[in-house]
């Protein structure tokens, strides 16, 4: 229920900042710049603390255009270069390309093989990826449906195909022996329940959100609004920038990880 008009409300006790801090790291996103726009400050953050980060992108964004009669593949090439120079500024050791179809992204066994394949062959910590339960931005927005997809995709693909050996077998027969990823942060959330302190790297997210230049029309006006979203997200734990995140807690390891 919403505070009754006029009320005064008390401010609430500041939060901590989230100092956990996953080895290695894996972000799982729909589109190129999913990621950026995404949680690629703490991404930054965690790389600059010696962390190694990897990208996956289970489309190459080729219906992000403007024209019905744009060419969809000349469109995927632009985008995969501009993913790889976004990944270069925030650190990422590296991007992979699931080349499934933009806008027709669906969590089936084919996708969920592909992921599990990059999941095996990278071994991460943590895996970040877009909350699947966000179908609407509060009451500002729709989320994408390839958003949505590819979120419950990577859920399903860290538990249980991921750490399961009798789940896709062959991989294992491949030298892609079963992983269990121990932590899931959900990005895009409504329900967020962490804070990472990203002041030190918010204008790394901003450089990486202009490498996309095919997406953007005005990027001093969208560093902008990334600085405003980023200053309202770190009033909860007293710092001038910060991403909130849904964390999920598979294996409870708290005195195993780095912390950071
Ligand atoms: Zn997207």
């Amino acid at each position: 229920m919403a505070d009754p008009v006029g009320a005064a409300v008390a401010p609430g006790p500041v939060a901590e900042p989230h100092m956990w801090r996953p080895g290695r790291f894996m972000v799982i996103a729909a589109h190129p710049d999913d990621a950026d726009f995404g949680p690629a400050a703490t991404a930054a953050r965690w790389i600059d603390a010696g962390s190694t980060g990897w990208l996956v992108c289970c489309t190459s964004g080729d219906q992000g255009g403007e024209r019905h009669d744009a060419d969809p593949l000349a469109l995927a090439a632009v985008r995969e270069a501009e993913q790889r120079a976004a990944a270069a500024v925030v650190g990422y050791d590296g991007v992979s390309f699931l080349h499934q179809p933009d806008g027709a992204l669906e969590n089936d066994l084919v996708l969920r093989e592909l992921l599990v394949r990059e999941i095996r062959a990278f071994r991460p910590d943590a895996v970040l990826a877009t909350d699947p339960e966000t179908i609407f931005y509060g009451d500002g927005g729709i989320n994408h449906v390839d958003h949505r997809a590819a979120g419950i995709a990577a859920v399903d693909a860290v538990y249980p195909a991921a750490r399961n050996p009798m789940s896709f077998p062959w991989l294992a027969r491949d030298g892609l022996a079963a992983w269990s990823v121990r932590r899931i942060y959900l990005f895009w959330s409504n329900l967020p329940t962490v804070h990472v302190d990203v002041t030190a790297t918010i204008d790394r997210k901003i450089d990486a959100l202009r490498a996309h230049a095919s997406q953007i029309r005005h990027p001093d006006a969208l560093a902008d609004r990334i600085r405003e979203w980023a200053r309202s997200e770190g009033e909860p734990i007293g710092v001038a920038a910060a991403e909130a995140l849904r964390l999920i807690v598979i294996d409870d390891d708290a005195d195993e990880g780095p912390s950071g």
